[in-house]
């Protein structure tokens, strides 16, 4: 089954890519998103740690982050709202 997170489509405007993640503006919310490039559901806590920090020197310390993952809950992602 083809997942559109593993496609990863450069669609939107991509804020920033390194080799574990990606942050591109989500094509439904058009709000940040941020995106691992694994197919999995638990990214290693120091991952997750380096995905918040680069969202908020992105985006600023005031953003909150949006955990849920209704639409793939397989594969980690998460919304950064802005302030
Ligand atoms: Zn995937
Ligand atoms: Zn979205």
């Amino acid at each position: 089954m083809a997942c559109e997170l593993c496609l990863l489509e450069k669609k939107t405007k991509w804020y920033f890519e390194n080799n574990e993640f990606v942050i591109l503006e989500c094509d439904t919310c058009k709000i940040p998103m941020v995106v691992w490039k694994q197919h999995g559901a638990n990214p290693p806590h120091e991952v997750l740690y380096d995905m918040q920090s680069k969202a908020k020197e992105l985006f600023g310390i005031n953003i909150t982050f949006r955990m849920l993952m209704r639409k793939l809950p397989e594969h980690f992602h998460f919304h950064v709202n802005l302030k």
